[in-house]
């Protein structure tokens, strides 16, 4: 059994409408799906990712609105890493993004950054196999778009603490001391630990809430007996109907979700129209008159493309 890198990564947003803008406009993100949190159907869960809405593309928000500002810290993902495919890109969103006011830093091989609510953003210069995810954006050519997810980086004060799980469990290849790699058969994907920083982290806008490793539909149960017997907790297989998940912590403070590959955001509307409107699982249909009146208006995902 093997992880087949990232799924999604799954982080709060306090201001829905700026996080449609920054995601869809700038970053040139296609929105693949408009729904509720499951657990709070008044407020959305809005996801991003390339054409097709593939797993290994795709950031997830939970609106929080009146959320405090969060602040990474110690046990919390630091940044999110996505794959571009070469120097010219680099330049490229340096100056985008330096356009739209993100004061992007560039470093060695990668360029860094924050959202308009200061989540930790990368793009690094990734070589590796896998295919590159695009979203089609008519200001972004194709070739220097986002190509899906590297990996994530997160704040840890013990290098060792969750090695056991990483390794021996989850199956990633240790790379010096404190990053690990998965190579899946479709993608790979790295996780990294910083030094953490002095002050205390604050979970809010702004901050990842867990990071979700990519299953096949076969092996995800087999996933959960497993974490299950090396003692991580993991919760029962939970339907959440784009495909099915599991969640336990990461010894060193890090929400980890599975999730399965299929069925897929296709499953209740079609691909050329995903995240045009709001969908809702059967569960959730009847509540869609009341909904309207409740959630907070957006702005048009699709605003400058043909
Ligand atoms: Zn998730």
């Amino acid at each position: 059994m093997k992880l087949d890198g990232i799924h999604h990564v799954t982080c709060i947003t306090a201001d829905a409408p700026r996080n449609v803008d920054f995601y869809t406009r700038v970053l040139g993100l296609r929105m693949v799906k408009k729904t509720v949190n499951q657990d709070d159907p008044t407020v959305y869960h809005l996801f991003y990712a390339d054409e097709r809405g593939s797993a290994g593309s795709d950031i997830t928000f939970f609106e929080y609105p009146g959320a405090r500002t969060g602040r990474a810290g110690r046990g919390m993902v630091s940044s999110i890493v996505w794959r571009v495919g070469s120097q010219q890109a680099l330049d490229f969103w340096e100056q985008r993004l330096g356009d739209e006011g993100a004061a992007p830093t560039r470093g060695d091989g990668g360029l860094r950054f924050d959202d308009p609510e200061g989540l930790g953003l990368e793009l690094e210069l990734l070589t590796g196999a896998d295919a590159p995810l695009v979203a089609e954006h008519p200001d972004i050519p194709h070739e220097l778009a986002l190509q899906g997810f590297g990996g994530v980086r997160m704040y840890s004060s013990d290098m060792e603490r969750g090695r056991e799980l990483l390794e021996q469990t989850l199956g990633f290849e240790p790379r010096g001391d404190c990053r690990w790699e998965l190579q899946g058969e479709h993608r790979g994907a790295f996780y990294e630990r910083l030094p953490a920083p002095d002050e205390p982290g604050i979970p809010g806008a702004g901050t990842v809430h867990h990071v979700a490793w990519a299953s096949s539909v076969a092996e995800h149960e087999d996933w959960q007996r497993r974490v299950a017997a090396d003692g991580y907790h993991p919760t029962p297989v939970i339907d959440r109907f784009y495909f099915k998940s599991i969640y336990f912590r990461e010894p060193a403070g890090v929400l980890f979700e599975i999730a399965t590959l299929g069925p897929g955001f296709a499953t209740d509307e079609p691909i050329e129209h995903l995240g045009e409107r709001l969908s809702l699982p059967p569960d959730f249909e009847h509540l869609r008159d009341q909904l309207d009146g409740v959630l907070t208006p957006l702005p048009d995902a699709r605003a400058g493309r043909v």
